[in-house]
């Protein structure tokens, strides 16, 4: 592909930062974890970070560490990537979709309390493609209810909602770091929270469940090998020392996106509200307009693609995967606003360094295809 759907940007002090620790006595568990730890903490204004080898496993390790388990509920949003809710399959924990809102593509509040049952325990918010969803609100329903908000933040790392930091609402939150989200460790993920306890029970099972002496043969719980070595910690502390710097450039990619569809009728952007006081893109993902079928989307992403752009559906809708159809029934009609929005989503090419001409010729080719497109559907 000519121009692909995403690149990580690495530079000249993440490779030294990598080379220092191949050249030290500690690949794993040595210095640079608390160092990363720290600087995460930091993003999402809490206490504790703990970092791991995925995004999936932070998610997983918070659900463990507050107990829930088969016959509980938890409510979350269908339009997602699978993580955010598998990591409830992973302990037999019911997910509860509620559909979204069709302009943020953020999960829905005012149709939560609905979703709500007594065996409810927690709700999952998604901060989708970088947009925090309504998170005061959400909060405030959370509290009303007796339920925890756990924050998937895995796509908005330094978005910021009413002021206040991403990861750091709720509980607990995680972060991700495979190379197309904002900072890259090849792999991993980090939990983020202000509680003391949550984060003594996620170090103990990240690390197979042993204590706080870290005695190797004594495990006090069931734990996991999800450890994060210090050579991903080094590149994540140097990645995020530019944190700043990539938030500013793909934001600017972002703007120049939204001023060269503005006036490509077919096409709708996703809004961002005004209470996000700080916008962390991940990825930029544009809507056709409704009577576009999921074929003409189809056809675009076919055409970009033989033009050398690649682009992708963003998301699947979880519900209809077949594995979630198979447990839980779910079916075609269940979440119409998610299944509309899916249907018609484009994740165009975007990251920190692409270039003005790079997304001058995605859009380009984009007209071009929609144009074509109407010809032979009018022929
Ligand atoms: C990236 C992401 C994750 C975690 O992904 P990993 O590949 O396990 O790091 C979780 N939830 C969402 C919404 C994500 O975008």
């Amino acid at each position: 592909m000519k121009i692909p759907l995403s690149s990580q940007w690495i530079n000249a002090g993440d490779e030294s930062a990598v080379l220092d620790v191949l050249r030290s006595d500690h690949l794993s568990l040595g210095p640079r974890l608390p160092e990363f730890e720290e600087g995460l903490a930091r993003v999402a204004g809490v206490a504790h970070g703990i970092a791991v080898n995925s995004g999936t496993s932070a998610l997983h390790l918070i659900v463990r560490s507050l107990g829930l388990k088969e016959s509980d509920e938890v409510v979350t949003t269908p339009f997602s990537f699978i993580a955010s809710s598998n990591c409830l399959l992973f302990e037999r924990v019911k997910p509860v979709f509620v559909d979204i809102r069709p302009d943020t593509y953020n999960i829905d509040p005012t149709r939560i309390a609905a979703a709500i049952t007594e065996r409810t325990r927690a709700i999952l918010a998604v901060d989708a493609f970088g947009q925090p969803a309504e998170l005061d609100a959400i909060e405030g329903i959370a509290r009303q209810h007796n339920l925890e908000l756990i924050e998937d933040s895995c796509e908005s790392l330094g978005s910021k909602w009413k002021g206040r930091r991403c990861g750091g609402w709720g509980v607990a939150g995680a972060f991700a770091f495979y190379p197309n989200k904002q900072i890259t460790t090849g792999e991993g993920g980090c939990i983020v929270t202000q509680s003391n306890d949550i984060a003594a029970l996620c170090r103990s099972m990240r690390n197979q469940g042993r204590g706080a002496t870290c005695e190797w043969l004594d495990h006090e719980r069931l734990g996991y090998n999800y450890r994060i070595s210090d050579i991903s910690c080094a590149l994540g502390t140097s990645q995020l020392r530019r944190l700043d710097t990539i938030i500013e450039l793909r934001g600017q990619a972002a703007e120049r996106y939204n001023a060269l569809l503005k006036d490509v009728p077919e096409v709708i952007t996703q809004r961002v509200l005004s209470d996000v006081t700080r916008m962390s893109w991940f990825v930029y993902v544009i809507r056709l307009a409704d009577q576009f079928m999921q074929a003409d989307r189809d056809w675009l992403i076919g055409w970009l693609a033989d033009h050398g752009i690649q682009s992708r559906p963003y998301f699947t809708p979880i519900h209809l995967q077949p594995f979630y159809v198979q447990e839980f029934g779910y079916k075609s009609g269940d979440f119409p606003i998610t299944e509309r929005v899916a249907a018609r989503t484009i994740a165009l090419p975007f990251f920190t360094m692409i270039a003005p001409e790079q997304q001058q010729e995605v859009v380009t080719c984009l007209k071009d295809g929609l144009a074509t497109r109407a010809r032979e559907v009018a022929r």
